[in-house]
């Protein structure tokens, strides 16, 4: 599933691509990947003739800015993909469901095989009030806070790390990976409560959170065995190959050599090294 680096690295691609294109063709292929509107063409006719002036982030969603103070909303679930085609022609892959054309030339489409992600499109002003833009919590990647402001948000949550740092509200963008591996860059457990971190150890996970973060989009983010995340040329990442813990049961900790370890909680895999991370 995509998280903060990657989102963050595709809005760099679009900005650099899109921003400055008019929307010429809109295809809907799958209504379900636009199903908050009431059908396809309502959609469509809010898209077509517009121009891209600039591209947002906000946790894992993307906000493609429209003249006419619309927001084109893409969020890409857990399979989603956005790739660039040169042309019409460039053969579709399979589970194509949105197909963006523009005056300019070229197309923007959207791939999701599990169709969990959604584009939608909505006003400037609204959106604030969508339910899951509003509960998200803070975004330290675009807008740093100091960590002492970080040590109150975690103190006064009293919830074990690891699920606390992947509650949107709380921190917007983090999932089950960069989890792991800014656990284990601080060298806590992922069941410590948040409650009982010391200030040192506070200091630790915000600084962790930060370099995980920073690193990850600087590689381009993570692109893991089922090689499902790529970039908006369709290149992946190169950060999986930094990672420390995720993924890497029974291989040796990089910081004291013991084997890491993998816990099943709540149907997710949690990888952390039980001698080194307290
Ligand atoms: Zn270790």
């Amino acid at each position: 599933m995509p998280e903060l680096p990657e989102v963050e690295v595709l809005r760099r691609d679009l900005e650099r691509d899109i921003t400055g294109r008019h929307i010429k063709t809109v295809e809907v292929e799958t209504p379900r990947s636009v199903r908050r509107h009431k059908n396809k063409k309502e959609f469509i006719g809010r898209l077509e003739g517009k121009k891209v002036v600039g591209v947002d982030r906000r946790g894992k969603y993307l906000l493609c800015r429209l003249d006419g103070g619309e927001v084109l909303v893409i969020h890409l679930g857990m399979s989603g993909q956005l790739r660039r085609a040169k042309t019409a022609r460039e053969a579709k892959m399979k589970h194509t469901h949105v197909i963006i054309g523009f005056q300019q030339g070229g197309q923007l489409r959207f791939i999701d095989p599990r169709t969990f992600g959604e584009m939608f499109v909505a006003e400037t002003d609204a959106i604030d009030k969508i339910k899951e833009l509003s509960h998200l919590g803070i975004d330290p990647y675009d807008h740093p806070i100091s960590w002492d402001e970080f040590g109150a948000l975690v103190v006064s949550r009293k919830a074990k790390l690891k699920p606390l740092l992947m509650d949107q509200k709380f921190i917007a963008g983090i999932g089950n990976m960069y989890s792991d591996e800014i656990l284990w860059g601080a060298g806590l457990r992922w069941d410590r409560t948040s409650d009982s971190l010391q200030a040192q150890e506070i200091r630790r996970l915000y600084r962790s959170l930060i370099e995980v973060l920073q690193e990850a989009v600087k590689f381009r983010g993570s692109t893991l065995s089922d090689g499902q995340y790529v970039d908006l040329f369709g290149q992946p990442g190169e950060y999986q190959t930094y990672h420390n813990a995720y993924d890497r049961e029974g291989k040796p900790c990089p910081r004291c050599r013991q084997p890491l370890v993998r816990e099943r909680v709540a149907s997710r895999s949690t990888y952390f090294c039980a001698s080194c991370q307290v």
